[in-house]
């Protein structure tokens, strides 16, 4: 059941008409915000370098759609590290979802460099231009990496811990410019810390998938999940319905107190792993199967859990679906998938 809020927004978007731009369109969380703006007739475009976004993901969004709402959107294949792709992609838009980032801690450790090239450099890029076009909102993609290693619970957004990846850096930074921007130039962001998101479309493929996909291809291909460390870490899964309702709301809302800030977006329930893989095997069907236990990864955090008081009162941002709800409608779309 959606929120009032989010019902009432539902409402008011299928009257008007804006027109958005959603980086990042290809991939996981892109291709659902894409699909729920076309559901409400939105015109939308989306950019993507499909760097680990595919094609298939909007194939999919345009094939569950009516050819009338599929035909609102329009695609820019372009890299947000060139500024003039910024330019011409926040031309007459309204509204911009920027989603477009190099994902995974161990890449960033990796390769810190190109996670710096898109994620601050692109970020930056996509920010000034939508600035310069006179877009009305920019809302971001932040994470709860920037948490670090405060060991505070639940997460609080302003108690911060040490940083431990250049991929958190990144989304910091990212989050620094975003109010500073709305501070000097008067251009209203907000900032989306996401915990762990999934659902339909999250890849499994390469070595920095998410750990929820990863594990459903080995569960389903009859191979030894991976769980890193004891499988007592623990985080706030969140379904991917509830990070759309954020966004929607984020961009629409009339709350001056919400221009600038970032907001934990997350469900404030804790789930450890092992619960996690539990649940999974069962509802795909193979209860007995267990994981194998690996080392636990360097930058990664122990525990996580978010308090989402902020966006409840500030965006009136419900979760509209908890890790139960969420994971049969994920898993159902993983066994269609097979
Ligand atoms: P994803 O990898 O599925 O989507 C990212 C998209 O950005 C991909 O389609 C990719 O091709 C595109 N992209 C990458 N570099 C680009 C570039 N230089 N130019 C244009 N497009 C580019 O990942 P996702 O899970 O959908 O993540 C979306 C956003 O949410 C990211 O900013 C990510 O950091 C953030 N986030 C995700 C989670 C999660 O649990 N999935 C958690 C916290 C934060």
């Amino acid at each position: 059941m959606a929120t009032i809020a989010y019902q009432q927004l539902c409402q008011r978007l299928s009257q008007e008409k804006y027109t958005w731009l959603v980086t990042g369109a290809a991939g996981f969380i892109g291709s659902h915000l894409v699909e729920q703006l076309l559901r409400l007739s939105q015109q939308v475009i989306g950019l993507d370098n499909f760097a680990t976004g595919y094609q298939h993901n909007l194939q999919q969004v345009l094939n569950n759609l009516p050819p009338d709402r599929a035909q609102l959107f329009h695609f820019i294949e372009g890299d947000i590290r060139d500024l003039a792709v910024c330019h011409q992609a926040t031309e007459g838009v309204d509204l911009v979802l920027h989603q477009a980032a190099l994902g995974s801690v161990p890449r960033s450790i990796k390769d810190p460099l190109t996670t710096h090239a898109v994620n601050v450099d692109g970020f930056m890029n996509m920010l000034t231009a939508a600035q310069k076009n006179n877009v009305r909102r920019f809302v971001y993609a932040s994470s709860s990496s920037v948490y670090g290693d405060s060991p505070i619970l639940p997460k609080v957004e302003h108690h911060l811990g040490q940083l431990l990846s250049p991929y958190a850096v990144s989304k910091m930074t990212n989050e620094l410019y975003g109010k500073v921007f709305t501070r000097c130039y008067n251009f209203v962001t907000f900032g989306l810390r996401y915990f762990n998101v999934f659902g339909a479309r999250q890849s499994p493929v390469g070595p920095y998938a998410a750990v929820l996909p990863r594990w459903v291809q080995s569960l389903l291909s009859g191979e030894q999940a991976v769980i890193y460390g004891d499988g007592t870490t623990t985080r706030d899964f969140c379904f991917i319905d509830n990070v759309v309702q954020a966004n929607l709301l984020a961009a629409m809302t009339d709350n001056s107190k919400a221009f600038g800030q970032v907001f934990n977006i997350a469900v404030g329930q804790q789930t450890s792993l092992n619960a996690l893989f539990k649940q999974i095997a069962t509802l795909l069907g193979v209860a007995d199967a267990g994981p194998v236990y690996q080392a636990f990864r360097p930058g990664d955090i122990k525990d996580s859990l978010a308090d989402i008081t902020l966006a409840k009162e500030l965006l009136g941002y419900v979760p509209t679906h908890d890790v139960n709800d969420g994971l049969g409608v994920a898993m159902a779309w993983y066994r269609k998938q097979k």
